[in-house]
């Protein structure tokens, strides 16, 4: 006999879900999980070739548990582009952030508690809780996808949960959270019990404004979530940081394992931040190829959610087959774009010039076709 997932003991709430899997599919365009489309630059990538060879001579001993270099230039790079000053202390490194966010679900939530988050968003931040054990809640968000500050109020009230996030610029939307909102959350969660909110800052570059890092300031159950997988073009890497009051960097090491940052990780990373000018210039690219493609889109007629990510929501896709016929007829034309299961909605990442072209002129067909 050939055993399937059902005939593990897998534990209760595992059984019958799905894991996170947006397609890896062969296409010429591959315009669907947000990443930056510009390889390394050659300079970056001799660098890290240097950087790694170096570490590969003490493979043999276990890397800087710490990550004490790293943390330095991750703060250095903070304080540099936010003004805010950011100490190695206050900041940690993790394989992606999505291992940040599972540390922090692992140290905040776990059996007995909760995290909510204002849905849609990105889909892992529910994932993870059901991973770690956190029971998960699916705050409100109004029809054009903002959040409505009394109704988010009364659900905090209402479920007291123990980790809030806030992604902004949200995924898969698009649109900032007012900074405004995110101190009245903050405000509004602690006034009912003292909570850990989660600030995703993932697509932070590629905004129209400003960090939240500031915020941090006097607000020890604040957490900003970073990454170097979208601005710095490295998804490939998987290194992911958070900054917080130091004391939240002392909690996460009691779930976070020995050793979770390997030395090549470590390297590569110090390399890529070696490069941070030329990696942002790439981002600025990305951003008006942003702003082109959602001028473009609405001139051809399509209900656009405003970005300010590197990807951009529009639609409404209402006829038969709805939003998952039009992700196939965009694929027909060899673009792949992401259904991310909100009705009538579907996700572009900007790419290249010749890629949004590409992309754009299936959506212009598409359109023609639907009228
Ligand atoms: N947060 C958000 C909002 C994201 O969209 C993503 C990646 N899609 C992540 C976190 C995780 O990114 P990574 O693990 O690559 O840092």
């Amino acid at each position: 006999m050939n055993p399937g997932i059902d005939d593990l003991p897998v534990r209760d709430e595992l059984r019958g879900k799905s894991p996170y899997g947006a397609p890896q599919l062969d296409v010429p365009v591959r315009l669907n999980t947000n990443e930056n489309p510009y390889p390394l630059p050659d300079a970056l990538v001799d660098r890290i070739a240097e950087r790694v060879r170096e570490a590969a001579k003490h493979l043999n001993r276990y890397p800087d548990r710490d990550a004490v270099e790293l943390r330095t230039r991750l703060a250095a790079y903070l304080t540099d582009t936010t003004g805010y000053a950011v100490s190695r202390a206050g900041v940690w490194a993790a394989n992606g952030s999505n291992e940040v966010l599972q540390q922090l679900l692992q140290t905040f939530g776990g059996p007995g508690r909760t995290a909510l988050g204002f849905e849609p968003s990105y889909s892992m931040h529910a994932l993870i809780a059901r991973g770690t054990g956190t029971g998960w809640i699916s705050g409100p968000r109004r029809p054009d996808f903002t959040i409505d500050l009394r109704a988010a109020e009364d659900a905090l009230a209402e479920h007291r949960p123990d980790v809030v996030f806030i992604t902004t610029p949200n995924n898969p939307t698009g649109n900032a959270v007012p900074r405004e909102t995110v101190l009245a959350l903050h405000d509004a969660a602690q006034a009912v019990k003292p909570t850990m909110v989660v600030v995703d800052e993932a697509y932070v570059e590629f905004s129209h404004g400003d960090s939240l890092l500031p915020l941090l300031e006097g607000r020890p159950h604040l957490v900003v979530s970073r990454t170097m997988s979208k601005a710095f073009g490295a998804a490939g890497l998987r290194l992911g940081y958070l900054a917080a009051h130091p004391a939240v960097v002392d909690a996460v090491q009691l779930v976070r394992l020995p050793y979770h940052l390997s030395a090549v990780t470590q390297a590569t990373a110090l390399a890529a931040l070696e490069h941070t000018d030329t990696l942002l210039g790439y981002v600025e690219q990305l951003k008006s190829e942003r702003d082109r493609l959602v001028a473009e889109l609405r001139a051809t007629g399509y209900e656009v959610v405003e970005s300010d990510a590197n990807f951009v929501q529009f639609g409404r896709f209402e006829g038969p087959g709805g939003s998952h016929a039009a992700w196939q007829r965009i694929l027909d034309r060899g673009v792949l774009v992401r259904d991310n299961g909100i009705p009538g909605w579907l996700r572009v990442s900007a790419g290249t010039p010749e890629e949004n072209d590409a992309f754009l002129d299936a959506a212009r067909e598409l359109k023609k076709e639907q009228s």
